[in-house]
């Protein structure tokens, strides 16, 4: 015990001197180093180095589908980096592990969208997708069409263009000035009952039909979407919203990119998240859960009708390329991680499970005044902490309601996410999708008492 002590103090102080962690306070790290050192992880586990044992109750950064410790991808990565860990895929350079993921991409993927571009991860799908549709459009003598349309409140990564993609005002603020031709529609809001769910939604469109309007259809390359917004509040559209925006898009001649970077491979209850609304975009851009995070990938899946635009042109080289578009070895993983995603019904789960999920959150809510706008698909799931519910009024932001019941969490053993946007007290939960309905009814526990003690 005293060793293990002795190793965590150790590791703290060399954190705090070289390691600047990604999307963190670096005051709070400078003052109380690392909170957690991850060890290891078991199923829905992850274990801390002081023994600690916590419920990973957001598959850590909503990625890691298939749970922790999955000896199978372990030796697929250990087997391919025995034989080829690396090699370019650049030019006419190739090999089986990418050419073998982008034909069963193409075979999960709804709708033509048949051919793949590899990165490293979500940031660099949403760049090179925006980097294709503008490529797309010059090369069909429309280079005017090079606006990007995002919605407020959306969240596509870090990357310059991905940041830019981005509708978080804070996330704007870190830099001192963003990408050009990016503009951003309204997105839906989280928490109206059905009906002013479709008021919310008639609104929602005609701001954004007023806004294609003042800034030009013919201008506008792409709107970019997640089927559900993630990181800016957990928003599941109301009925109709990404149906209309489809027609919006047709209509005006605009691609429809989706961001299935989280709801990608089975987090809804189905494979993609789009499907719940049976839209076929013009390219979806996917990560996380291609690998469950056993490896850093991401991609482009780009469209038949698209693809056959690019092939068509002398001018279509693409000028775009990462070392690691296709990493053999991250691909591998990736293959082997959507057999277990299929073989394990992990799909079907997180759809079965979604149900448990529903039943719980309307029980949260019926347990604790302070709770409402439980929500969920699959395995995607959030709830709201209010002062008054019944008129939808916030906690003051100084009480950091949310951030409590967070902490109490971590004191009982989950984690859970917060998210304070714009006032907001969102809870987030997307646990692995091989939960069970037992380890669904521990997390609510975790979650009800916890909720008890703040309120
Ligand atoms: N798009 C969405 C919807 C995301 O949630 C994320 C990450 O959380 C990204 C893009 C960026 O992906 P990455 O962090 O792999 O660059």
């Amino acid at each position: 015990m005293e060793e293990t002590l002795s190793l965590k103090t150790e590791l703290a102080e060399l954190d705090k001197r070289h390691f600047m962690h990604p999307t963190s306070s670096i005051q709070m790290q400078q003052k109380n180093g690392p909170e957690f050192i991850f060890t290891n992880g078991e199923g829905i586990y992850l274990n801390e180095i002081s023994g600690r044992k916590f419920i990973d109750g957001m598959s850590s950064l909503w990625n890691v589908n298939i749970g922790h410790g999955r000896q199978e991808l372990g030796r697929v990565a250990s087997e391919q980096m025995s034989t080829l860990a690396f090699s370019s895929a650049f030019s006419t350079y190739s090999h089986e592990p990418a050419i073998r993921l982008s034909k069963k991409l193409s075979d999960m993927a709804p709708g033509d969208l048949n051919v793949s571009f590899f990165t490293s991860g979500g940031s660099e799908a949403n760049d090179s997708a925006i980097k294709i549709v503008r490529h797309y459009w010059k090369l069909l003598n429309k280079p005017e069409r090079k606006k990007i349309m995002s919605r407020k409140l959306a969240y596509h990564g870090v990357s310059m263009g991905s940041t830019s993609a981005t509708g978080i005002k804070e996330f704007h603020e870190m830099t001192t000035s963003l990408a050009p031709d990016f503009i951003y529609a309204p997105a839906p809001k989280p928490g109206m009952s059905e009906s002013g769910n479709e008021t919310v939604n008639l609104i929602c469109i005609k701001e954004t039909r007023e806004l294609i309007e003042r800034e030009g259809p013919e201008t506008i390359a792409a709107f970019i979407a997640e089927p559900i917004q993630g990181a800016g509040g957990m928003i599941i559209p109301p009925k109709g919203y990404l149906q209309e925006m489809r027609k919006i898009c047709d209509e005006y001649g605009i691609l429809f990119i989706a961001d299935e970077i989280i709801t990608g491979f089975g987090r809804t209850g189905k494979l993609f998240g789009i499907e719940n609304w049976d839209i076929v975009p013009d390219m979806m851009t996917v990560a996380k859960g291609i690998t469950s995070g056993y490896m850093p990938l991401g991609a482009v899946l780009i469209s038949d009708r698209i693809h056959g635009e690019l092939i068509k042109s002398s001018k279509g080289t693409l000028f775009h390329g990462f070392t690691y578009s296709g990493h053999p070895t991250a691909c591998a993983v990736a293959l082997k991680n959507l057999e277990i995603i299929e073989e394990e019904g992990l799909v079907e789960n997180s759809k079965i499970m979604g149900k448990e999920f529903a039943k719980e959150l309307k029980q949260l809510e019926e347990e604790h005044w302070t709770v409402a706008d439980g929500r969920n698909l699959g395995l995607l799931a959030a709830f709201e902490l209010y002062e008054d519910p019944q008129n939808r009024k916030r906690f003051d932001s100084s009480l950091a309601v949310s951030k409590r019941v967070l902490q109490k969490c971590l004191e009982h053993g989950l984690i859970l996410r917060s998210i304070t946007y714009e006032g907001s007290d969102t809870i987030a939960i997307a646990p692995p999708l091989i939960i069970t309905k037992e380890e669904v009814g521990k997390m609510f526990s975790i979650i009800s008492n916890a909720v008890g003690a703040v309120e």
